[in-house]
């Protein structure tokens, strides 16, 4: 990693056209990759957000019910889209804290990259069983959602065989060409966040009913950035595994 950190190439953002961001829970996009996302759409790629869960889970209020949860997370969620010049976001509804890698969930992450068709695939890295960075014990729809993703990428979106339903539907086979894995043990690769540091933590607290004390969070999250962004010799960073395919 960069000791006097001359411009490094490898760690160059790429321009895909098309960006799609899998992955579980209502506001996990903003965390993981909100500074990456609003860099991507600054410079044109046109980013799609899908949130495989309802979210429903999400709360301490006695009071709350799953369906109402579920509405509010999904304002919300579009609130912090825009924040980030997220183009689409688009809610699959399976039920949060329940989700497993099996057909039903494979034929509906094959569905959205055969729709959406990305270049760039972000995605959980579901190796993360103890995510070491931060002290936590991974969520498991975190590991389900990211191995599920990866199983679509490869080789069920590529296979015309498999879900062929879908080809009659007009949604043709998809090779992705590139993966970033959020929350990850093996980081190889950091997207400098400097410029949109303020814009991932706004998009963060646009997710009121997640976020209890707004400055404190703000603080942590800045802290956060400059601590990774330190190791790759900028002001402020999000790592990620980046996976390149099929070139
Ligand atoms: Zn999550």
């Amino acid at each position: 990693m960069a000791d006097s950190a001359p411009p490094n190439e490898r760690l160059t953002l790429p321009t895909p056209e098309r960006v799609l961001v899998m992955l579980a829970h209502p506001d996990d996009a903003e965390f993981g990759a909100g500074g990456t996302i609003a860099r991507l759409a600054a410079n044109g790629s046109h980013v799609v957000v899908v949130v495989v869960t309802d979210g429903s889970q999400g709360t301490d209020d006695p009071d709350a019910t799953g369906d109402a949860l579920f509405n509010r997370r999904q304002a919300e969620q579009h609130n912090a889209a825009e924040i980030l010049g997220i183009a689409e976001v688009h809610f699959l509804g399976f039920p949060d804290g329940r989700i497993y890698n099996n057909e039903t969930l494979r034929e509906a992450l094959v569905r959205q990259i055969r729709r959406h068709r990305p270049d760039l695939l972000i995605t959980h890295d579901p190796t993360t069983r103890i995510w070491d960075e931060i002290g936590m014990i991974n969520h498991p729809d975190h590991r389900a959602v990211g191995d599920t993703t990866l199983d679509a990428v490869y080789p069920l979106a590529r296979d015309r065989l498999s879900f062929p339903q879908h080809e009659a539907e007009g949604l043709a086979p998809h090779k992705v060409l590139e993966l970033f894995l959020t929350g990850s043990n093996q980081p190889n690769f950091a997207v400098d966040i400097s410029e949109t540091l303020e814009a991932k933590i706004d998009s963060i607290v646009a997710h009121v009913s997640q976020i209890a004390e707004p400055e404190q969070l703000r603080t942590m999250m800045t802290e956060r950035a400059k601590e990774t962004g330190e190791r790759w010799g900028m002001d402020a960073a999000e790592q990620f595994r980046r996976l390149t395919l099929w070139r």
